[in-house]
């Protein structure tokens, strides 16, 4: 059964980038006859709102998507998290990191968000070299630390894999590319990389569709899909679309909403046009 997904994040209202993405998972879904699904990336308590969340459904629906069965709403998946973290640590692939969240932030790429965007810094590994006893003591004092990926470790068990994408073709696994990627944050107790890739496995997704500012990051979900046993999807990174100043679409450069093209008058109709739907 061919299944692909939406998987916004309710931190803001949606704009166009989401439209396009929303708009050519489905297309993909109706030409394969198979099943859209869309889920709400919810796990980042400080930043996600109820409010957002009821705006993607508005904004979906004004655009005529449909979504088949039960949306997932991953706040509701905290114990599934744990239990592969755990997993995970029993294969020793992660270590505690124990960075101030200053020193994190100036690592954007590894702070267990979704990492839209490359030439981000890399963590360095600093925690990677700390010893058995002074992790556990650290821990023990309850000293604040989230948990990393050991890239290369985790890749020395597993050996040398591959993904493939439908527009770009087959790629060797290089999860150096982000580094030693946050698992488990300090705050929220999971990440990005991590509850990605068990929702799609858990919700059946064979091609994940989603835009190619995540591309690097597919680099760590095949790794995670081979550590956790996962089954193995193919994806289709598509291409990210620009305004009229040739800019990319996004919350943080201010972009204008999908609500706020509607308000001023624009219809759906011409909004798919637009995009090519
Ligand atoms: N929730 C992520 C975001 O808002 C996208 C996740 C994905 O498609 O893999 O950017």
């Amino acid at each position: 059964m061919f299944i692909t997904r939406f998987a916004p994040s309710p931190t803001g209202r949606l704009h166009m980038g989401h439209a396009f993405s929303a708009l050519f998972a489905e297309s993909l879904a109706i030409r394969e006859r198979g099943k859209f699904l869309l889920r709400i990336e919810d796990i980042d308590k400080n930043r996600c709102r109820k409010e957002y969340t009821e705006g993607i459904y508005e904004d979906l629906e004004w655009l005529g998507i449909r979504w088949d069965s039960e949306v997932l709403i991953q706040s509701t998946r905290f114990d599934e998290y744990k239990n592969s973290i755990n997993i995970l640590r029993e294969m020793e692939v992660l270590y505690p990191c124990f960075c101030s969240r200053k020193k994190i932030e100036a690592e954007q790429s590894n702070v267990g968000l979704a990492p839209h965007g490359s030439m981000q810094p890399k963590y360095s590994g600093n925690c990677r070299y700390i010893g058995p006893e002074e992790r556990e003591n650290r821990i023990a004092k309850r000293e604040p630390h989230s948990w990393r990926l050991d890239c290369g470790k985790a890749l020395s068990i597993t050996g040398q894999l591959q993904w493939v994408d439908r527009a770009a073709g087959t790629i060797n696994v290089e999860p150096s590319i982000l580094g030693d990627v946050i698992i488990s944050r300090k705050d929220i107790e999971t990440s990005y990389h991590l509850a990605v890739t068990l929702d799609d496995a858990y919700q059946g997704v064979s091609l994940v569709s989603r835009g190619k500012d995540l591309m690097e990051s597919t680099h760590v979900h095949r790794l995670l899909q081979c550590l956790l046993d996962l089954p193995v999807p193919q994806w289709y990174h598509h291409k990210l679309i620009k305004d009229s100043k040739g800019k990319r679409f996004s919350k943080r450069e201010g972009s204008l909403t999908l609500k706020e093209m509607r308000d001023s008058g624009i219809s759906a109709e011409y909004l798919r046009r637009e995009l090519g739907f």
